[in-house]
């Protein structure tokens, strides 16, 4: 019988570094907020994949969400993502509270340039810096070799690789496929908040990025057209209320007249007050899509 180490949980940031100072490198860290899912695992895999040591970070960043409703309702349920991280071999869990990444008198915001501003940045102000910011506490605090992170928030990844080289942070940023239910929905914390009718219509966000994907794989390159099709694969759905949808440049994030290299189809979309993004990446270098 071979012996299962348990996973430690780490609530402070000297209790993390002391747990840090004698673990084998190299290490992972997969970043999260919790409620945890199979996308969440696939990333916690890969990291056990590559490395010694495997940490996962739980810890709803209040700064993240510019709706204050938004960050109460985020679904929480610690015990239950402590027995996934059990379950994959995950070595040490930082749960930290809100005070000990924010203590009293935190005043400095990480805020990134061009990348952050379109799409979520638009819709969503003070996101990224958000994000930025609370990562950029993570990868110091523990000083990974990697961590770990998934293309169905594609323009955090982009966010995140420009903080991590602008700062000169060492950790290397590695980016995971979207796990999807089998209707096509990517998996997110958020599905839980649809109402079953909503939920049978959320597939429609991957259907317009199919669409797009198989237009693009014909041939079709106009920015217009391909947007349009989304448009109209979404607005055959009533449920579907759309805040965007991009045709963007994959390095810049700017909307693309003509699509050639590697561009990003993505789009935001509610049902009622829950709030769905997905992706899909049109790469011309590999002659087909990749997610
Ligand atoms: P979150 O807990 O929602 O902040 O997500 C933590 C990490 O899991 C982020 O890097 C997400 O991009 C990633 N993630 C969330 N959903 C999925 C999914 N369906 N497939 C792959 N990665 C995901």
């Amino acid at each position: 019988m071979t012996e299962v180490a348990k996973t430690t949980v780490v609530r402070t940031r000297a209790a993390l570094r002391q747990a840090l100072a004698a673990a084998p490198r190299p290490v992972g860290l997969v970043p999260t907020m919790g409620w945890l899912h199979e996308g969440h695992r696939a990333l916690m895999q890969r990291a056990r994949e590559d490395n010694a040591t495997v940490v996962v970070s739980i810890f709803v960043n209040p700064r993240q969400f510019n709706v204050a409703s938004d960050f109460t309702r985020y679904p929480r349920n610690e015990a239950r993502d402590l027995a996934m991280c059990e379950a994959e071999g995950v070595d040490l869990v930082f749960a930290p509270d809100v005070e000990e990444i924010y203590p009293p008198g935190f005043a400095t915001t990480v805020s990134v340039g061009t990348v952050a501003l379109p799409l979520e940045g638009a819709a969503r102000p003070g996101h990224f810096d958000g994000v930025a910011t609370v990562v950029a506490i993570l990868f110091d605090l523990v000083g990974a070799e990697r961590a770990y992170f998934g293309q169905k928030d594609a323009q955090q990844v982009m966010v995140i690789r420009q903080m991590a080289r602008d700062l000169a942070i060492g950790t290397e940023v590695v980016t995971c496929p979207t796990v999807r239910e089998p209707d096509g929905l990517a998996l997110s914390s958020r599905n839980v908040h649809l109402s079953p009718e909503q939920r049978a219509a959320a597939p429609v966000l991957r259907q317009a990025l199919v669409s797009a994907r198989d237009a693009w794989l014909a041939g079709e390159r106009s920015g217009d057209a391909l947007r349009a099709r989304m448009r109209d694969v979404l607005a055959a759905e009533p449920l579907a209320d759309v805040e965007y949808v991009s045709l963007a440049d994959g390095l810049t994030l700017a909307e693309l007249d003509e699509v050639g290299g590697r561009a990003l189809a993505s789009l935001a979309v509610r049902f009622g007050t829950t709030r769905l993004i997905d992706n899909e990446i049109l790469d011309e270098s590999r002659g087909t899509a990749t997610d």
